[in-house]
């Protein structure tokens, strides 16, 4: 009679941590660095040929409707150049690249997954600006005052998506602190702009990455992804957290699945 309790007990502490720990597989895509605005960049010119994965990033969403969301990590455009602050001068180039990025990335990507599946991050071209910042916003400043803003994150069947914007500075950090002991064990996917290792990476100090990774490596870290560097690469940081960069001349499709985050390059 003990016995038939305690295999009761048993089952029922099975299914309870089951249905707590159980999450539903799904899909998101990544890619980053669209830098619209750029004209050319070592003989190719960035925009153009990013402009060209457009099509199979849709195609991709069409056929496979487990893919809920896109994340585009940074630079989204070249200089930061968003609307006029003013119609008042000639000397003012009136290029728009924030609309244009909206047009000829968010739009369409919207259309197809909605509205709120759509997630930015700044990168640092979106704070590049020179003498016409008199006349405009930076697309940092439209980032910034979205429903999203710079830091924020989304929870999706259970795993918790984590962006800390261009990189997670001191602010930053105050903010995951808060963010990740509250999260405790639950599965956390980390991206940001910068690339932690690499060309490129001396862009924030190894002071900075340390701060960061004490902070974050005792928690249920399942992956980073970066861009940055126009290259896709991925590595294990200190031997311990996986770390995708998206930034090359292609897209990723990650896949969560029990526990375990796969990725795949499409082009
Ligand atoms: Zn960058």
């Amino acid at each position: 009679m003990l016995l038939l309790k305690s295999k009761k007990s048993f089952f029922l502490f099975f299914v309870i941590t089951f249905f707590v720990n159980y999450v539903t597989p799904f899909k998101f895509i990544a890619f980053s660095d669209t830098h619209i605005g750029r004209q050319v960049e070592s003989g190719n010119n960035v925009a153009v040929e990013k402009l060209k994965l457009r099509e199979p990033i849709i195609q991709e969403m069409k056929d496979d409707e487990e893919i809920k969301f896109a994340l585009i990590v940074g630079d989204l455009v070249d200089h930061g150049w968003a609307n006029p602050r003013f119609n008042c001068c000639g000397c003012c180039n009136l290029i728009d690249e924030w609309h244009d990025f909206e047009q000829q990335w968010v739009v369409p990507l919207i259309s197809q997954i909605g509205a709120s599946n759509v997630y930015l991050c700044a990168g640092n071209h979106e704070k590049i600006l020179d003498y016409r910042k008199i006349c405009r916003k930076s697309a940092y400043k439209k980032i910034e005052e979205s429903t999203n803003g710079i830091n924020y994150y989304f929870k999706t069947d259970g795993v918790f998506f984590l962006c800390c914007g261009i990189y997670p500075d001191f602010n930053t950090c105050l903010w995951l602190d808060d963010l990740l002991k509250w999260i405790g064990h639950r599965p956390v996917i980390i991206f940001f702009h910068y690339n932690i290792e690499g060309k490129y990476s001396d862009f924030w100090s190894d002071d900075e990455k340390n701060i960061f990774y004490n902070l974050i490596q005792k928690y249920n870290i399942k992956a980073i992804i970066n861009g940055h560097v126009h290259k896709s690469s991925t590595y294990l940081w200190n031997k311990k957290i996986r770390v995708i960069n998206v930034g090359g001349y292609n897209f990723t499709i990650f896949n969560y699945s029990d526990g375990k985050l796969t990725f795949e390059r499409k082009s």
